[in-house]
């Protein structure tokens, strides 16, 4: 056994391409080395067996793993910790290469735009690494140095901690040479006793740089930064600053820099964009470019979301737009993302050539076929010279070869090339714009939109599961279109994430969810008796919660050959008296059961509370627990048999963690919203509702706004017109100053009345065009707040949206 300071890095076991820490991202079996990891709910090593089946070989377990004999040809590597013998496998991969330039990025925000943005920059003349997406954890940061190659002549990793003592694992597999740190948020996070203690820690990462960049402005950073060897290159309104900004005048910023005047033309307006291109800027000018290269190169960098999209495409497609970088991890990751997506049999995806340094060619573009391969790609259209030169590399394949970006284009306008209920994955390097191509691919998008960030369904899911033991199962509630998210791409992720159950209200979601690809089983709320057969026939659960469903069951049964049981769940009315049996009724209940016993399996069994979310109502909950533990031992004793007991829902999980039985089932949680209000903190934003300004007027005294006339204008004031309305799902108790929306950061009160399409707001003093973001609710302005603002709960808010509102998911890391 071994602990990894002993370990010998040198030997051939670890001569492997891929490191793989989840299973489900296996693509190259002999080529991988295998981590079991402990996760928050899953031991690694229970997925030895299966990836042993796949071909994997190479196996780091830790010591207590005594099932090494029975795997023959495997290797395995035992040790104390297995995360630690990753780091420190990829701190000797790094030390391999003493004189590559490594820049590392870390600051609260903007790391991974940052660093894409750099790489955009720098990749045009430079053979660059980087970490893929937002690889910048403990566990993101080995991944990623393990990338690096002779090839390669700069580095660019990013770097994230959310604890104390994290920062120095981090600093000693990345070895920076360049440091950046982008900026600090105002609030410490709790695991911080102060703002200072986290730019401390954050700094550390760039103890033994040679250089580090940052703004002058920020005087924490600058603070920190000072005690440091490291030269410091800096820029801002600072006199002092290494590029002192004298002027800005539109896009042109005048500054000093060595005591010469020059201009730099940064293309944004907004305060974080800017911010992020002059750290670009800085760091182009102190690798030695001129700046009439940094303003030709910075001038490139558009504001396009560094994200994975999912929308509705034409003709019952799906349309994945990814907008990172296009190198082949980029490619691999949303290629696991569409793995994750079984809506449609044909799955496309459109790719430019890759634009990565690599000199030879035929081997990249071998590479991207294997990868197509090992994800299932079965049509290939190719965009560019090199793709189109190889086109013979993708014979397997159903594939479209076009020069360019243009002559695809005008294939898909005169319908030389069609798309029919396809998943189609469209990723393309900068230069290829293909969000020409997504624009005639997508449905056209009414400018109201709810976007929906999966990566925080995900962060949610685990946060709820950190909360449980490790063998309480999770249901999620996906009724209510998955509370208006959207319930197929929620189960999708979900599935994912291997959720144990999901709940619906109605037969035909289960159904829905069963022709979308979803395999998880599925309780169904309030199923009606004429479903029972198509709940058979897709392997759904109904909850029986009376008498006379119970009988309705029965009698269908009766006339049905049963082969195998049917799975029934059962509700207990312990004191929410919506639906379930009442204890007067168990010994029908019981009979019955007896008399379906070779027809019905009884699968689980719940009640539901009434007030899990609030304190006052503590003595309640707890008798009905009671209660609730009192009549399943009842239940289990008459049919002889153990059934899966559940009765918490989010509220319940975080107040009640010792009734989580068997499984919980969460929902609104899911969403980001943290009802009790004690653990908000620890929830990711998943929901943004948005829409666009489409008119602005300026009025005076006597005017009024809308219908009714009841926008009364005060002095002069500057009204815009938004395109969302009660029709929406925006709620018309907002009307009249009651609600406010968010408009370049600034708080907007509704003005008169709120229309079927749309609403008028007070923007004067708000800096604001026609076609300007107009966020209702998300990051910046909280469902819950709405809620409070008309006296309702957040569920309500969520789902209501309508359905003409376009959603879009996106991962964003
Ligand atoms: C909707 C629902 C839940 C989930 O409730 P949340 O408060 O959203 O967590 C749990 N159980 C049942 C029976 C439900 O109907």
């Amino acid at each position: 056994m071994n602990n990894s300071n002993s370990i010998d890095f040198s030997s051939p076991f670890w001569k492997a391409k891929y490191l793989l820490i989840d299973s489900r991202l296996l693509t190259a079996p002999s080529q991988t080395i295998f981590f079991a990891l402990k996760g928050i709910k899953r031991d690694g090593q229970s997925f030895v067996e299966e990836l042993y089946n796949k071909g994997v070989r190479k196996f780091v377990v830790t010591s207590d793993f005594d099932e090494g004999y029975k795997y023959k040809n495997a290797e395995f590597i035992y040790c104390l910790n297995t995360l630690d013998t990753l780091q420190k496998l990829t701190q000797y991969h790094r030390l391999q290469y003493p004189n590559l330039p490594v820049i590392s990025i870390t600051g609260s925000n903007a790391k991974t735009i940052v660093k894409e943005w750099l790489y955009s920059i720098l990749e045009i003349d430079r053979n660059v690494v980087k970490s893929p997406k937002s690889y910048n954890s403990q566990i993101g940061v080995p991944l990623s140095v393990w990338q690096i190659n002779e090839k390669h002549d700069l580095g660019i990793f990013e770097a994230g901690i959310s604890k104390p003592n994290e920062m120095q694992h981090l600093a000693s597999i990345i070895q920076p040479t360049i440091g950046l740190f982008t900026n600090i948020g105002s609030a410490h996070d709790k695991h911080f006793t102060s703002l200072e203690q986290k730019v401390k820690e954050k700094g550390s990462l760039f103890n033994h740089c040679d250089y580090v960049i940052y703004c002058k402005d920020h005087q924490l950073i600058d603070a920190e930064m000072q005690t440091k060897s490291c030269t410091c290159v800096t820029w801002g309104y600072d006199q002092t600053a290494s590029i002192s900004i004298k002027k800005i005048d539109n896009y042109a910023v005048n500054v000093i820099y060595k005591n010469t005047d020059y201009t730099l033309h940064i293309p944004f307006t907004d305060a974080a964009s800017f911010e992020n291109a002059m750290h670009c800027a800085t760091m182009m000018v102190h690798l030695g470019y001129n700046f009439s290269e940094i303003n030709n190169r910075i001038g490139k960098l558009k504001s396009i979301p560094m994200r994975l999209e999912k929308k509705e495409g034409i003709q019952q497609t799906t349309l994945i737009n990814d907008f990172y970088n296009n190198d082949l991890g980029g490619l691999q990751i949303a290629l696991s993302f569409l793995a994750q997506n079984q809506e449609h049999k044909t799955r496309t995806l459109i790719l430019s050539d890759l634009l990565q340094g690599d000199t030879d060619k035929s081997a990249l573009y071998q590479k991207v076929y294997e990868l197509c391969n090992e994800h299932e790609i079965t049509r290939f259209i190719g965009v560019g010279k090199q793709l189109q030169a190889h086109q013979e590399l993708f014979k397997g394949l159903k594939t479209t070869f076009f020069k360019d970006t243009k002559a695809l284009r005008k294939a898909i306008k005169n319908k030389s090339i069609t798309f029919s209920k396809e998943l189609i994955l469209l990723k393309g390097a900068r230069q290829f714009e293909f969000e020409k191509v997504a624009a005639l691919l997508q449905k056209k998008i009414h400018s109201t939109q709810l976007e929906i960030n999966l990566d925080a369904v995900t962060h949610n899911l685990m946060f709820y599961r950190s909360l449980l033991h490790s063998s309480t199962k999770t249901m999620v509630m996906v009724k209510a279109l998955g509370y208006g998210s959207g319930k197929t791409e929620l189960a999708n992720t979900l599935q994912y994430n291997l959720v144990d159950y999901l709940g619906v209200a109605f037969a035909d979601e289960g159904v829905e969810l069963r022709e979308n690809g979803i395999r998880t089983p599925i309780m169904v709320l309030t199923p009606s008796p004429d479903s029972f057969e198509t709940m058979r026939m897709h392997q759904l659960e109904p909850e029986i919660y009376s008498i006379e469903m119970l009988n309705a069951l029965e009698q269908y049964l009766e006339e049905e050959d049963t082969e195998t049981a049917f799975k029934i769940q059962l509700n207990f009315d312990t004191g929410m008296h919506r639906l379930g049996f009442t204890e007067e009724e168990l010994p029908y209940l019981f009979q019955a059961l007896d008399r379906l016993k070779n027809k019905v399996k009884v699968t689980g069994v719940f009640t539901h509370l009434a007030g899990a979310d609030e304190d006052i109502h503590d003595l309640y909950s707890k008798e009905q627990i009671k209660s609730f533990r009192k009549t399943t031992a009842l239940l289990e004793k008459n049919i002889g048999y153990t059934v899966i007991k559940h009765c918490l829902n989010s509220a319940g999980i975080v107040r009640y963690p010792d009734a989580q039985m068997d499984m919980v089932r969460l929902g609104i949680g899911l969403h980001g919203i943290e009802v009790n209000g004690m653990k908000q903190e620890d929830l990711h934003t998943v929901a943004t509702l948005k829409t666009v300004i489409a008119q602005i007027k300026v009025m005076n005294t006597g005017d009024t706004v809308g219908y009714s006339r009841k926008g009364v204008v005060n002095g002069e004031r500057k009204i815009a017109t938004i395109g969302i309305g009660y029709a929406d799902g925006f709620d018309r108790r907002l009307s009249n100053g009651v609600g406010k929306v968010v408009i370049n950061g600034y708080l907007a009160p509704i003005i008169g009345n709120v229309c079927m399409d749309m609403s008028m707001v007070d923007i004067t003093d708000i800096p604001a065009e026609v076609g300007d973001e107009v966020i209702i609710f998300g990051r910046s302005r909280s469902i819950s707040t709405i809620a409070k603002e008309i006296n309702t709960i957040p569920y309500e808010i969520l789902t209501s949206i309508s359905q003409r509102v376009k959603r879009v998911y996106y991962m964003e890391g």
